[in-house]
């Protein structure tokens, strides 16, 4: 059911005389670029889009959401998979846009820190961290679109996790508007401060069903200064992820990234990029792309070649990137198999982790799985393997209409969640449940953990005004 026009004509009025022109937009052509996310699989007509300049507009549209009880969801670059943050297709929500919400508030290099608001691309807020010579982590495919509140909402992961840690790890504070419309403003960038409960925690992670995030403090790294990367065949995912244990002890704190590709994956980026040669002389079933990096007056290549020869028992072939041109062409063939496995279609995406010594069975048991149960399908699978962490999708053979592609996701999401439970793994390990996962989430939810996540959405936002229906049910649920 669609707002009645009353309260509606009501929030408008109120929004557009606290946001001034252009902040609020109502029209079909305006609202376009909001009401789908970058997969496709999500759209729905807000019924506007707010897009406040500063904490204190956006308190102020929030509390006048509050007064009217009109349900809000925020929304950064759209970059997000499981549907959290588009507007339901029935015009009553109001999507509040972070995009003008995007300083850098300030980059404090002694202290390896930086405080950036809500709405800026990751991109940009990692460029300005490295030219005062500092890392912010936070690296993958999406970083030139995502905004970093989002980054915060969904905690997210990306290549360089197993050496920094997901933006979790990454956040010393916060500024957010809670549902009531109050700011809570904690952007201390204190290393250590246990002066009570760690709040931001909560809101981390948290999908915008419990406040609006305007702020963040991060905590950065130095930025190294030598980079180095490898692209080895290997005969199977048992020995990619030998080779890792492997690497973890003999590359210490140096490896930063470490990711699984398999033949079919490489042979989806060559068919997408025919300038892309075969990386190796010949087919490998799995392939590792690994990357160490330091800023310390090492000798990073001897270290990363010595490995690899070292370990010739598992690597079958390899190569080390020259120069940052050929180490981005390596890149290049995981990035290209990641924007083209789905040829321009609809296609299932997990992301799944397991412990990371049961990876190899987990990848080998849900592909077998998804092969006996969709025989016509392609299953692919990559992914941050050094955090046992791997995107199982599953792309429908070509021709298959919409209802057809609707059941192959329905069945692929058994097959493999199915594989997950034996292993004890999570059903989300990076995008999180927003709308896309929330029945496969709570049907897997101990009584416990249910009683205390709905405690405190319901303490926090008792009117369910904060992306109502992602994460938990709602009690919304008929708008
Ligand atoms: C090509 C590609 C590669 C990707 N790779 C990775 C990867 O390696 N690792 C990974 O973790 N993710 C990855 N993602 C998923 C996605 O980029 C991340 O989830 C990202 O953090 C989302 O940021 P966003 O700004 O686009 O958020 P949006 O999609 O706009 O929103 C995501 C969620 O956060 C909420 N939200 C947004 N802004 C705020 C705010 N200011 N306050 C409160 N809630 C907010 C929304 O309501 C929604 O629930 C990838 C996506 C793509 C398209």
């Amino acid at each position: 059911m669609s707002l009645a026009s009353p309260k509606r004509a009501a929030l408008l009025a109120a929004l557009e005389a606290a946001l001034g022109s252009g902040a609020l937009l109502t029209s079909d052509a305006d609202l376009a670029i909001y009401s789908r996310d970058w997969s496709g699989e999500y759209s729905g007509r807000p019924l506007a889009v707010a897009r406040p300049r500063s904490a204190a507009e956006l308190c102020d549209v929030v509390a006048k959401c509050r007064g009217l009880r009109i349900p809000i969801v925020p929304q950064g670059g759209l970059t997000g998979l499981v549907g959290g943050a588009v507007a339901r297709q029935n015009e009553a929500e109001l999507v509040v846009s972070l995009e003008r919400l995007d300083a850098i508030r300030n980059i404090d290099p002694d202290n390896y820190s930086m405080v950036v608001e809500a709405g800026c691309v990751l991109e940009t807020a990692k460029r300005a961290a490295e030219a005062q010579d500092r890392l912010l982590p936070i690296t993958f495919g999406a970083q030139g679109s995502c905004r970093i509140g989002g980054n915060v909402a969904t905690n997210a992961g990306g290549v360089n996790v197993l050496r920094y840690g997901m933006t979790r790890d990454l956040v010393l504070g916060l500024e957010l508007v809670l549902p009531d419309g109050r700011l809570w403003s904690h952007l201390s960038p204190l290393r250590k401060d246990n002066r009570g409960y760690d709040l931001k925690q909560l809101f981390i992670g948290s999908e915008g069903t419990l406040g609006v995030v305007t702020a963040v403090a991060f905590k950065l790294y130095p930025l190294p200064t030598r980079v180095e990367t490898a692209l080895v065949g290997l005969s199977s995912v048992m020995d990619a992820m030998s080779l890792f244990a492997r690497a973890r002890r003999d590359c210490g704190d140096l490896l930063s990234a470490f990711e699984l590709l398999l033949q079919e994956g490489v042979d989806i980026a060559m068919r997408a990029r025919p300038d892309l040669a075969p990386p190796l002389a010949a087919r490998y079933p799995a392939y590792v792309l690994m990357e160490a990096s330091t800023s310390a007056a090492i000798d990073l290549k001897e270290m990363l070649v010595g490995f690899l020869a070292s370990s010739d028992d598992l690597v079958r072939d390899g190569v080390v990137a020259a120069s940052r041109a050929q180490a981005d062409r390596l890149w290049l063939y995981r990035e290209a198999m990641v924007e083209h496995q789905g040829r321009g279609g609809r296609y299932f995406r997990t992301d799944v982790s397991v412990r990371i010594s049961d990876l190899p069975a987990f990848v080998e048991r849900a592909m077998a799985a998804v092969r006996a149960r969709l025989p016509e399908a392609l299953p692919v699978a990559y992914g941050h393997v050094g955090d046992g962490n791997v995107h199982l999708n599953v792309i429908p053979p070509e021709g298959l209409d919409n209802a057809g592609v609707d059941a192959l996701f329905v069945a692929a999401e058994e097959a493999i969640f199915e594989i997950v439970d034996q292993l004890d793994g999570s059903i989300s390990a990076e995008h999180g449940i927003g709308r896309a996962k929330r029945k496969a989430f709570l049907s897997r939810i101990d009584a416990v953990t249910l009683d205390l996540m709905t405690t405190l959405k319901r303490s926090l936002d008792p009117a369910d005004l904060m992306s109502p229906g992602r994460i938990l049910p709602s009690s919304r649920e008929a708008i």
